[in-house]
């Protein structure tokens, strides 16, 4: 809980300035300052505890305009070299979310801690936006969701580009919320190896740049908490396709809020019950097979498949010439 006025209470943690913050799960109430602290400690012992960054890794920060991007943005660039950091920014070409003025707003952001940050559209990736991309898509009686093609399309890019600028890996700013929805939304589809892929051991079997995620033990009310008190100047639009229809990600998102507020504390136990779990089974889970490249635009894929996922997409709905075949993947990993 976020207390915007003062109180009077003293912060638990430093005993001097005002509590402005209330972490129901710890029961501590804790000065703005302690409670900033308090995040980044988090994220640094995440990063350390599974290697997330390790010496000579260089990592692709892929990063938007929203809350949970400045907290990664600014608490790894205080623990690690800016030389070491480069923030890739996509912009996805949906009507009012992620617009380029909230863009800019984080590129002076990261410019302020040294870290650059690469913009690109995917317009100018794939040759159509995701909202172009869906649009003709329906005109040609396709159905598929609009998260399947911005998905994709973002996982193309951020590959392309962390092969492009020799990333070792991909960071991305996904919450202790998001990683718990992923876990149960798997575990109620039964889907084991969606299961496996949430623990930062997992391996990779496509043979892509390893992804990681420094947040995942941050709450999403802490990120909001955390870019609040910084003062950060974040975009707080949500998707416009997130209404489209309610997935099974909005009602166990719902579910697990109210776990929570009865139980505080419920998902970073769970997440930690997982982790340490799985932890020393995971270590025996051999990366699946050899990669193939696609045979349109070059990129990895899973041995056995002609077309990457995205190639196949795009072609279901009727492009068989995205932009990016151009720039052809094979660049050295
Ligand atoms: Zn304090
Ligand atoms: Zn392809």
């Amino acid at each position: 809980m976020f207390w915007r006025g003062f109180l009077l209470v003293v912060c638990d943690v430093c005993g001097l300035r005002g509590a402005r913050v209330f972490q129901a799960y710890s029961g501590l109430r804790l000065c703005g300052e302690c409670f900033v602290e308090s995040v980044r400690s988090r994220v640094w012992g995440e990063v350390e505890r599974w290697g997330l960054i390790e010496p000579g890794d260089s990592v692709l920060l892929a990063v938007s305009g929203g809350k949970d991007s400045y907290v990664m943005l600014e608490s790894l660039a205080l623990r690690y070299k800016a030389s070491r950091l480069i923030g890739l920014s996509i912009i996805e070409g949906i009507p009012g979310y992620n617009r380029e003025d909230d863009v800019r707003a984080l590129v002076d952001f990261a410019k302020g801690y040294g870290v650059d940050v690469v913009v690109v559209s995917v317009r100018d990736y794939v040759g159509l936006s995701v909202y172009e991309m869906v649009r003709e898509a329906r005109s040609r009686g396709l159905v598929e969701s609009a998260c399947t093609f911005c998905g994709l399309s973002r996982r193309h890019i951020m590959d392309y580009y962390a092969r492009m600028l020799g990333a070792s890996k991909v960071a991305t700013a996904h919450n202790l919320d998001d990683e718990v929805q992923t876990l149960v939304i798997n575990m109620l589809r039964g889907d084991v190896i969606g299961v496996v892929k949430v623990h930062p051991l997992s391996p990779h079997p496509e043979g892509g740049v390893r992804r990681v995620k420094p947040l995942r033990k941050v709450y999403e009310w802490e990120t909001a908490a955390y870019a609040m008190l910084r003062g950060f100047r974040f975009q707080e639009t949500e998707c416009m396709f997130i209404e489209e229809n309610p997935t099974l990600r909005a009602k166990v998102r719902i579910a697990l809020y109210d776990l929570e507020r009865e139980h505080p504390g419920s998902l970073l136990r769970l997440l930690e019950y997982f982790d340490k779990t799985l932890q020393d089974a995971i270590k025996k889970v051999e990366p699946k097979g050899s990669t193939s490249t696609c045979s349109r635009c070059g990129a990895l894929t899973t041995q056995g498949r002609g077309l990457c996922k995205l190639c196949e997409l795009l072609e279901r709905a009727g492009l068989t010439e995205p932009r990016y075949t151009r720039l052809r993947l094979s660049v050295k990993r």
